[in-house]
């Protein structure tokens, strides 16, 4: 059929299983295991559904100015989207536009690929060193820009501000976008870096240190100038992209600090633990600053594991693909689930006499 030619034909994101069944341990998409701030239920408990018969307002007004307060920025530099997918997809959209291809790791964030596919926009994925770090260097070459998560997913490896910086330096002419997905759980933060560079975006999200991935609330931090860009492009597609319900909600998770601060630091200390753990299981793995470790067993075959573990109704995340074939990513969750994975794993090494 001829009008197949003219169809956008692309090789779509595979997000992390939703299974439909009870009692499950799901560690596979880095969700948190705490519910939202306590804040959040009384907005919805309190809507009143005459307000769904409005737009909702299309500048997002509330959301961003709580975001601005809390990242002491002005609102006109702060960006939001339905998710940080949707933002990161509006930066691409925006920023990527030349004939030079875009960088970013190997061995990171598997929506890169599919954006620059979709907008056919080229790109180079550099490989990271053995020990799954990015070498600023690989960075310092022509290109149309810049992206990758700080700390990098799945690996869970952080880079530190210096090398952000040096990034940045030798890229002046190239937007640097730095996906902090996972910032909060022990990682600093490039914001203080937008003093100096026009050209960097940050990106954060609400579902994995809030505790709000269904509710799809991301944001960019940038100069006035890049956000005033995305903002042109967002109204030209879709000018209505958070609801109202959704806008509240995110405006108000943020003025709990106390409960953010004591569920990301109930996370690291699991995480912390999970360390010694797996260790003791004869799992090595990057050091991670997230919420997820990416680890891999001295002997067992990591897709063996990952399926007695589901046989087990506990779901973690595999990828057959080149360099990360025998890692598994270990979402953390809390203790309770965490000492049932334990269980689990020290029965299959048995199993397979490992
Ligand atoms: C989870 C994640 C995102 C996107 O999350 P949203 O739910 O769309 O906000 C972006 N980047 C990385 C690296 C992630 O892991």
């Amino acid at each position: 059929m001829s009008w197949e030619n003219n169809v956008r034909k692309v090789v779509p994101y595979t997000p992390g299983e939703q299974p439909k069944l009870d009692n499950i341990i799901k560690l596979n998409t880095n969700e948190n295991p705490y519910p939202p701030a306590p804040g959040v239920q009384e907005i919805l408990d309190n809507f009143d559904i005459a307000m769904m018969r409005k737009y909702p307002d299309p500048n997002a007004q509330i959301l961003v100015d709580a975001i601005a307060k809390t990242y002491a920025v002005k609102p006109s530099q702060v960006f939001v989207g339905v998710g940080s997918d949707d933002v990161i997809a509006m930066a691409f959209m925006t920023f990527f536009n030349g004939d030079k291809p875009i960088l970013f790791p190997d061995v990171t964030y598997s929506f890169y690929d599919v954006w620059a596919d979709v907008y056919r926009i080229p790109y180079n994925q550099l490989p990271l060193t053995e020990d799954f770090r990015i070498d600023p260097k690989d960075y310092a070459r022509e290109n149309g820009g810049i992206i990758f998560p700080n700390p990098n997913a799945p690996t869970g490896v952080l880079e530190s501000l210096e090398t952000v910086e040096e990034i940045l330096k030798a890229n002046p002419d190239s937007i640097v976008i730095v996906d902090e997905a996972y910032i909060d759980f022990g990682g600093v933060s490039a914001l203080p870096l937008l003093e100096k560079y026009e050209n960097l975006l940050v990106v954060q999200t609400y579902s994995k240190s809030r505790s709000m991935a269904g509710m799809r609330i991301g944001f960019a931090i940038g100069s006035e100038k890049l956000i005033k860009f995305m903002n042109d492009v967002k109204f030209s597609v879709n000018s209505y992209t958070m609801n109202q319900i959704t806008l509240l909600c995110g405006a108000k998770a943020l003025e709990d600090d106390r409960y953010f601060r004591e569920t990301t630091g109930k996370i690291a200390a699991t995480r912390e633990d999970a360390k010694k753990r797996l260790t003791e299981l004869g799992f090595t793995f990057p050091d991670s600053y997230s919420n997820f470790i990416f680890a891999k067993h001295k002997t067992a075959d990591a897709g063996v594991i990952f399926e007695k573990l589901k046989e087990r109704r506990i779901f973690v995340r595999y990828w057959n693909k080149p360099r990360i074939s025998q890692y598994l990513r270990i979402t953390v969750g809390t203790p309770e689930e965490m000492e049932q994975l334990y269980t689990a794993l020290t029965d299959i090494l048995k199993e397979v006499g490992a």
